[in-house]
């Protein structure tokens, strides 16, 4: 799978084309199959990762700007656009890796929704908790990969998402 971004900022090129340098690379895949097991997951970490390295999927990446402008959610989701990420751009304001992260989580959620049978979300949006279901730990994954740092897990993906589960 690949993402890609046709829209004007800086922060979001970067992060889409890093994105894609850890779709190519064997290493972000062979992590995830290390990986015991997920929490609300009917897929194993193999099949998951499978799914997304074999992937021919184009994740597009658009801009939103969230109505409230305290608002923290990063990004959602819907479901009628599964092949759609939707960033929210008063929330650009951060790292390259967590943006890169916000961009796999989300791409993890894409893979699900494509797929007929396996199921691996996290449920609602309440972030507490799910550390080790695959949109967010996969999301942590692509953090430290990307920043050579620990995820900060409650940092980088508190409120994340408005979406669907
Ligand atoms: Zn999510």
């Amino acid at each position: 799978m690949k993402v890609q971004f046709s829209g004007n900022n800086a922060n979001v090129d970067n992060a889409v084309e890093r994105t894609n340098e850890l779709l190519q690379d064997p290493a972000f895949f062979d992590a995830i199959r290390a990986h015991p097991k997920f929490d609300r997951s009917t897929a194993t970490p193999v099949q998951i990762a499978d799914l997304m390295q074999q992937s021919a999927t184009v994740v597009e990446v658009k801009l939103y700007k969230s109505k409230w402008p305290l608002s923290k959610a990063l990004a959602y989701e819907d479901h009628n656009y599964p092949n759609t990420v939707f960033l929210n751009s008063r929330r650009l304001d951060r790292s390259l890796a967590s943006i890169c992260a916000t961009i796999v989580h989300e791409c993890v959620h894409a893979v699900d929704a494509l797929d007929k049978d396996l199921r691996f979300g996290h449920g609602g949006n309440d972030p507490n908790g799910k550390e080790n279901t695959a949109p967010y730990w996969i999301g942590d994954l692509a953090y430290e990969m990307i920043s050579g740092k620990p995820a900060t897990f409650a940092q980088v993906f508190a409120d994340m998402d408005s979406e669907w589960a």
